[in-house]
């Protein structure tokens, strides 16, 4: 019995960093505008180290195991790593056992949430390091958000009201942001401003009651102080929060 709830953790940690892997694939190619996959070989790359080019090889890739097994360095050209590889692959197969200990009972809620914490994890890397949001990564989230949405509610009124709303305020943002550029020039407004709406858009999904709460929240903030939604960790602890209000659902 024991032995068994062993396994299926175990499973379900390779299943995270398996998924982690290719994680670090998209955190990798998708800023830089490389292909991620595809059924056209001209198109696709084979993973390749990032530093001198060269294809790896299958066991130079595998999660965790590669990155010991080559002490951290590229076999080619010996340079070092980023350690935000591994990071990601070890937090998402920890996630994954979390998520399993948490919903493990009803598989299509775990599966729901750990492509959430995945999506969440994952722009968060992209931020932190690029310096933006992209815009195919929320677009996901919203698109879980409806399905768990549907899922959980039974009926998609309350919903589309949520994410309409969602979407009028996100419009008086950035014309607000836009007319704030033209009048002081201020380059930065139209940055916070999609950094509000990469998280109004998600939250009016995965926050339910409280989904207004924070809408309201948010544009007090903004109007209060402008100035201190530029900080670099807004984006980080606003989704964050979206994530484990959406758990605790
Ligand atoms: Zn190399």
């Amino acid at each position: 019995m024991i032995l068994t709830v062993i396994i299926s953790y175990l499973i379900t940690f390779l299943f995270g960093t398996l998924i982690g892997n290719f994680t670090t694939t998209i955190f990798h190619r998708l800023p830089r505008n490389i292909m991620i996959s595809g059924f056209d070989k001209k198109l696709t790359q084979p993973p390749f180290c990032s530093n001198c080019g060269h294809i790896l090889r299958f066991y130079e890739y595998l999660p965790i195991l590669s990155w010991f097994s080559t002490f951290g360095k590229c076999n080619y050209c010996h340079i070092a790593i980023t350690k935000s590889y591994i990071a990601l692959e070890i937090l998402i197969g920890l996630i994954a056992i979390i998520l399993y200990y948490l919903f493990g009972q009803n598989l299509e809620y775990f599966f729901i949430y750990f492509c959430f914490a995945t999506l969440v994890i994952l722009n968060i890397f992209i931020y932190l390091k690029h310096n933006f949001v992209p815009i195919n990564i929320t677009l996901g989230i919203i698109a879980l958000g409806i399905i768990y949405r549907t899922l959980t509610d039974q009926e998609i009124l309350l919903w589309v009201t949520s994410l309409s709303f969602a979407a009028i305020i996100s419009l008086w943002i950035i014309r607000n942001s836009l007319v704030d550029i033209r009048n002081s020039g201020n380059k930065n407004a139209i940055s916070t401003a999609t950094v509000i709406v990469h998280l109004i858009l998600p939250a009016s999904l995965w926050c339910q009651n409280y989904g207004v709460l924070i809408f309201t929240t948010i544009i007090i903030f903004l109007r209060l102080f402008p100035s201190a939604i530029m900080n670099k960790l807004n984006y980080p602890i606003g989704i964050i929060t979206i994530l484990f209000i959406g758990l605790y659902y």
